[in-house]
């Protein structure tokens, strides 16, 4: 999936990742790969960790199960602020539609 554009001023797109989709590095191609993601990004926004209690209770049973075969690991976004929409991460993600890019109300 190509998804590279044009890179914006940094802050003002956030990545967001689908929780009840993001692998973590446990499944698939996101683990032959090893979170593709993480090294994907320039500006070491994105980083591999365990799922906090209130993302995981904002998950349905299903996908509370499905976190739990992935070892309760996802992507974060740990620095928000050095995002430029870049795209790269999107791209390099093996499961469609985990990170999507929101603009931020207020930057
Ligand atoms: S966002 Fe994609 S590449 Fe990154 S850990 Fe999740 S599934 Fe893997
Ligand atoms: S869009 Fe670019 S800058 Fe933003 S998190 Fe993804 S790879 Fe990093």
């Amino acid at each position: 999936m190509k998804e590279s554009r044009k890179e914006q001023k940094p802050g003002l797109f956030v990545p967001t990742i689908d929780r009840a989709k993001c692998e973590g590095g446990y499944h698939h191609a996101c683990a032959d790969a090893k979170c593709p993601c993480v090294p994907a990004c320039p500006y070491s926004v994105l980083e591999i960790r365990s799922l906090t209690a209130e993302d995981k209770r904002l998950l349905s049973l299903g996908d509370r199960f499905r976190a739990w075969i992935h070892r309760n690991r996802q992507a974060y976004v740990v620095k928000a602020d050095g995002c430029t929409a870049c795209g790269r991460c999107i791209e390099a993600c093996p499961v469609p539609h985990v990170i999507r890019l929101k603009r931020r109300i207020s930057a």
